[in-house]
């Protein structure tokens, strides 16, 4: 397959879009502008459908062939990240604390690039499902979208995606059968006691030696092991406790821990002994615990990823050197729950800084021989 399947006018319009979004970032949950952005782009494209607001600002457009045969989605995010962006590129973000610094940006330039080259190369059976999900850094958006009503006529046979990487050489390419990336969930642990003046804090009861005791519990899973099976860790990202004032003693702590997991059962046993852990820990103490942001592990379906080694060998790209499964989550496990699924990650360069670092840009020279992978793909998956 020829990696030009882009016309150097589509390709320039592309970068055009890319640089647009990325200095126009809208957080997670908040995307209605970026979404219309992208659907004005590809409206000459003239898909079968057009589904706006899917699972709050996500946007699906359906080409569609008119024959029986596979229905395919290709999925990216419309988010950015609540960031100042340090680039300094022309393109950089204008709203002040807000970043496309994981590349998002640059998944929705690819998965536009495939809606040009669907205008020209219109599926010949089944349809094909370009998806702009909604909120994926925050674990909620391939739920939503899952559990809006109308994604049941949108429901996929196969879905694609990918993440750009950097540390991985450029244009390169890693994927696996089974487990891409991990399972993670966030605990907000809430400790309350009683307030004392600081003169008599044995008249109160202060969460201080509850959290200090959790914190040091907690240090075993503070540091990766090696990446397999048993892999856990636990992050502690936020402390709070009592108020700023030398004469009183605190009554209540805030503790925010993101526990990691290789994939979802090893996350449900992680999870379990680290409640029973603090439960135990602030015995004396009224307890709360909630989660959020939760992230199912996504695991690879060995069939999609036979079709994304076939488009990688079709098109010419390496093979990337990638640790996988990846430490951080991705959302589109939630998808890969309920269909035949592959996420990929395609080499961003060695020398770019890491995803959501404030320096970070995605290279528009990736955008090129992603739409090819993704169009090979796409036709792989149509003549079964
Ligand atoms: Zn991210
Ligand atoms: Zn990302």
């Amino acid at each position: 397959m020829d990696v030009t399947c882009l016309t150097p006018q589509e390709l320039t319009a592309l970068i055009q879009l890319r640089h647009q979004l990325h200095a126009n970032p809208e957080l997670s949950g908040h995307e209605a502008a970026t979404a219309a952005c992208v659907r004005d782009f590809l409206r000459h494209t003239a898909p079968a459908q057009v589904v706006e607001g899917l699972g709050g600002s996500g946007l699906a457009l359906v080409y569609d062939s008119g024959q029986p045969g596979p229905r395919v989605m290709f999925r990216a995010e419309l988010d950015a990240l609540p960031i100042t962006e340090e680039t300094g590129v022309p393109h950089a973000s204008r709203c002040p604390g807000k970043a496309h610094l994981c590349g998002h940006d640059g998944h929705m330039a690819i998965l536009a690039g495939l809606g040009l080259w669907l205008a020209r190369n219109p599926p010949q059976a089944g349809q094909v499902v370009l998806l702009f999900q909604p909120a994926e850094e925050t674990g909620a958006g391939a739920r939503a979208v899952l559990a809006d009503p109308r994604f049941a006529a949108l429901q996929p046979d196969w879905a694609f995606a990918l993440h750009n990487m950097p540390g991985m050489d450029f244009e390169t390419l890693a994927i696996a059968p089974g487990v891409a990336s991990c399972a993670s969930v966030g605990l907000r642990v809430t400790l309350r006691g009683r307030e004392a003046h600081a003169a008599q804090p044995e008249t109160g009861q202060s969460p201080a030696l509850a959290l200090g005791a959790m914190i040091a519990a907690l240090a075993p899973y503070s540091t990766p092991g090696p990446m397999g099976a048993d892999f856990r860790l636990a992050t502690l990202c936020h402390l709070n406790m009592g108020t700023p004032a030398f004469g009183i003693a605190p009554a209540q702590a805030e503790v925010w821990i993101t526990l990691r997991a290789y994939d979802d059962a090893g996350l449900d046993t992680f999870e379990a002994a680290v409640v029973a852990l603090v439960e135990n820990i602030a015995r004396g103490l009224s307890v709360q615990i909630s989660r959020h942001d939760h992230f199912h592990a996504t695991v690879n379906s060995p069939l999609a990823v036979d079709h994304v080694l076939g488009a990688q060998g079709a098109v010419g790209v390496a093979p990337g050197n990638f640790s996988i499964p990846m430490r951080p989550s991705e959302d589109f496990g939630a998808f890969s729950r309920k269909t035949r699924t592959a996420l990929f990650f395609l080499g961003a360069g060695q020398d770019q800084p890491a995803l959501h670092d404030p320096a970070y840009d995605f290279p528009d020279a990736l955008i090129r021989p992603a739409v090819a992978l993704f169009a090979q793909i796409q036709r792989q998956v149509q003549a079964g």
